[in-house]
């Protein structure tokens, strides 16, 4: 008998890759196909559905190849980019248009009238969100209100309504399984995180029929099997997880305080949060952590808009480094030379989030002195990282959660070592990187696990979860405070 391994499918905003992982949470193989963006207009952007679903084939059948054939394959898990998109006919099984995108902003005016019209106070109680055209429902709208004839599809049955979890998993149960987990829900803005189901107020308001809705499940469980013609045989797929909630647990991050914090292009802190659903007074965001047999356990999600496209910024606009890793040997060679002035960069490419929440505030590069240089500003752009995650830090302070024991990082920018202590410096936090960084296709393939009886317990899981590197907080409380104070002033000059 072929040893057990888990499929676990991750499905991202600029690509679609599968991994393999063995019995206990170690990857064997990856495959991974890059994903067209389509932008029709000014603030749209749009995704092709079954471009979307002929790479998770090829990706998925790609590592069950490389890894000895399909016989051991127990279970799939799906893990996802959220709130993008896609409205199909149920009997051909073709989307009506192209999947709209989370970055999509084409129901940013509508979402300005529900704010004018007073809804944000009982959308934010019901959903844990704010209201903003991320969330999917004023896709779906727009979807039902501009394709020819969806609204009168839909209310005749013939339409479903799907995140990319729930699309994917029409199409892998060849069309039986019509289904999300609560995680997926609760970032659609029409889902009540508190009573655990969708919310007949919010679908008038959206103007959204009911038949066109998946069921919501627990996030790891029973969601049918693939459909044997795909991979020459019936699977189980025990697993769907929006992609930040599925990191949160491939950082086996399961105990009320502890934290997640993802440095990839912007960076998406979780903290979870238990059976409490707390709500933010600093613009954060409630969201199920994840559902299981029944029970729901919630987290808080804060967001920075700009991380890693600080070091974009630096290497592609204007060329002061030749790679992202370059970053790290400027940064540290300042360190051993010293230098005089503190230069700051606040990354205010798109305003400034939380806790500052100001749109018009815009970038600059603050404190120069005549012997500043590249490293100077290089180092910067790593430190407006850690400053922002402090400044979150604080906000979610404020909003009753204290301070987490270490902050589990994961994404494309903590390669960087430097970057990770200087983190730990200015949060007088421990960090502590893990030893496989893909996080989120492990959160995945953890939940496929524990729907399939491979895992017993979070327990379990917990002890599967790998330290790598871990930077003790060592700077002094006198220079944190210094350094912290020339930060907020430098913010204070960008806003508006
Ligand atoms: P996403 O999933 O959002 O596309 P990733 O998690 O792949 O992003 O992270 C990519 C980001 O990490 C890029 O913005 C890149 O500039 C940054 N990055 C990669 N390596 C380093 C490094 N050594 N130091 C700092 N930033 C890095």
């Amino acid at each position: 008998m072929a040893a057990p391994r888990i499929l676990a499918i991750d499905q991202g905003t600029t690509s679609t890759r599968a991994v393999m992982f063995d019995g206990a949470g170690k990857p064997l193989a990856t495959s991974q196909i890059p994903l067209r963006q389509i932008y029709p207009a000014d603030g749209w952007v749009e995704h092709d559905a079954d471009e979307i679903w002929n790479a998770t084939l090829s990706v998925c059948r790609a590592v069950i190849a490389q890894t000895g054939g399909v016989d051991g394959v127990e279970a799939v898990g799906i893990t996802n980019q959220r709130e993008t998109t896609v409205v199909w006919n149920r009997r051909t099984g073709h989307p009506v248009t192209h999947a709209i995108v989370w970055q999509d902003r084409r129901g940013a005016a509508l979402c300005a009238a529900l704010r004018e019209a007073g809804h944000e106070g009982a959308i934010q109680n019901k959903t844990g969100l704010l209201i903003d055209s991320y969330f999917s429902a004023t896709k779906v709208q727009w979807i039902l209100d501009n394709v020819p004839d969806a609204r009168e599809a839909a209310l005749k049955g013939e339409l479903a309504f799907g995140t990319i979890d729930t699309f994917l998993l029409w199409r892998l149960t060849g069309g039986r399984v019509h289904a999300t987990d609560a995680t997926n829900a609760a970032r659609t803005m029409l889902y009540d995180i508190h009573a655990g189901r969708w919310d007949d107020g919010l679908l008038n308001l959206f103007g959204v029929p009911k038949a066109i809705l998946p069921e919501v499940r627990d996030t790891a469980g029973d969601f049918g099997t693939t459909d044997p013609a795909l991979f020459g045989r019936a699977i189980p797929i025990t697993a769907l997880v929006g992609d930040q909630h599925g990191a949160l647990v491939g950082q086996a991050c399961f105990t009320p305080g502890m934290v997640k914090s993802t440095y990839g292009t912007g960076c998406f802190v979780l903290v979870n949060t238990g059976a409490k659903a707390l709500p933010s007074r600093n613009r954060l965001l409630t969201t199920v952590a994840y559902r299981l047999k029944g029970q729901t356990t919630y987290a808080l999600e804060g967001s920075i808009f700009n991380a890693g496209t600080v070091i974009q910024w630096l290497r592609d606009n204007v060329g002061l480094i030749s790679s992202a890793a370059e970053s790290e040997r400027f940064a540290a060679e300042l360190e051993h030379a010293g230098g005089t002035g503190r230069v700051y960069f606040v990354p205010a490419f798109t305003g400034l989030g939380a806790p500052h929440w100001d749109p018009a505030a815009r970038g600059a590069i603050l404190g120069l002195t005549r012997d500043s240089g590249v490293a100077h500003i290089v180092r910067a752009g790593l430190e407006s990282v850690c400053y922002q995650t402090h400044d979150l830090l604080v906000a979610l302070r404020q909003d009753g959660i204290p301070s987490p024991p270490a902050l589990r990082v994961d994404g494309g920018m903590i390669a960087n070592n430097w970057l990770l202590q200087f983190l730990a410096d200015i949060t007088g936090i421990p960090v502590e990187r893990p030893v496989y960084a893909e996080t989120t296709v492990l959160g995945a393939a953890f939940l496929a696990g524990l729907g399939r009886g491979l895992f017993s317990s979070l327990d379990e899981i917990k002890t599967a979860w790998r330290l790598d590197f871990r930077a003790e907080p060592r700077m002094a409380d006198a220079q944190r405070a210094a350094l912290l104070e020339g930060w907020q002033d430098a913010v204070k000059r960008v806003m508006r």
